[in-house]
């Protein structure tokens, strides 16, 4: 392993699938998203320029398979210009090492993310009280303490510019995490959400691995700020996207994404944020 990078010490393989593990879909010619386990990664670049990028680094212990697609996809010992981080959870970094080494790319991620990703800050402990299912039984389990990516993670540029990606700005979207961003194509109103929403209720065990769609809020057994969380939905909605592709669940579009997302932030408070739990603040419903 590289001196300089380093995952947590509580890292380690996840056991967690579901019917779209291993599964690739063209969302748009320049848009491809594979599922590891129960998380997406993105490609983002025509196959026929051989230019493009990774978002996000899927599960720990997934580096090969992730070799894998973007080999079979922009041929053999492609390598993207640089690697994108939606935000720093471990099912959103559990490879990045082994890719940094391979490809020796830069990373980038939001400002208020880099404590993260430099072993200064561990996240929240996740939450299994919240109700929905036996994902969050299983929470406790999941890593939180920080990688270090040393010098090779990079703050994204401050004026919302994406390295590498000229047609896309980044867009703060708080709440599930404090540097949580997503990224927006204005040309076709392509997003790329993260988890500030997802299509699956990812809490519950049966619609994981199922991958039944259903919006839904961010993950609840991660998120501690609701408030944040729902402004981030607004913003996201207010942009009118046509195609979403989210951390979790199958990338989603038209008449059913703009429905589905209206009436997310319609009903946020029962949709998204738990009962009880104990991030959610007691005034909020
Ligand atoms: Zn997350
Ligand atoms: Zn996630």
């Amino acid at each position: 392993m590289h001196k300089d990078m380093k995952y947590g010490s509580d890292y380690k393989y996840i056991p967690a699938t579901s019917i779209g593990s291993g599964v690739s879909i063209q969302v748009l010619p320049d848009l491809y998203c594979h599922t590891i386990q129960i998380v997406n990664i993105i490609l983002i670049g025509n196959p026929e320029t051989n230019e493009f990028i990774l978002i996000d680094a899927g599960m720990p212990d997934s580096a090969d398979e992730i070799i894998a697609v973007v080999e079979e996809r922009f041929g053999e010992n492609a390598s993207p210009k640089a690697i994108i981080l939606t935000h720093g959870h471990f099912d959103h970094v559990g490879a990045i090492i082994e890719l940094v080494e391979k490809w020796n790319v830069p990373v980038y991620a939001h400002e208020l993310e880099l404590p993260y990703l430099t072993g200064k800050m561990s996240y929240p402990e996740p939450d299994p009280t919240v109700e929905g299912g036996m994902v969050a039984k299983m929470s406790p389990m999941f890593p939180n303490e920080p990688i270090d990516l040393g010098s090779h993670v990079e703050k994204l540029p401050g004026d919302g510019t994406v390295p590498h990606l000229p047609e896309f700005q980044w867009i703060h979207t708080p709440g599930h995490t404090p540097g949580h961003v997503s990224l927006f194509r204005e040309s076709d109103k392509a997003l790329i959400v993260g988890d500030a929403f997802v299509t699956v209720k990812q809490e519950s065990l049966y619609k994981v691995f199922t991958q039944e769609q259903e919006i839904s809020g961010p993950p609840r057994y991660l998120t501690p700020d609701w408030k944040a969380a729902k402004e981030s939905v607004q913003k996201l909605a207010a942009l009118k996207p046509e195609v979403a592709i989210t951390g979790h669940g199958l990338p989603m579009s038209g008449e059913l994404l703009s429905t589905s997302l209206d009436k997310l932030v319609r009903e946020f408070e029962t949709i998204a944020v738990p009962e009880h739990g104990k991030y959610v603040d007691k005034n909020f419903h």
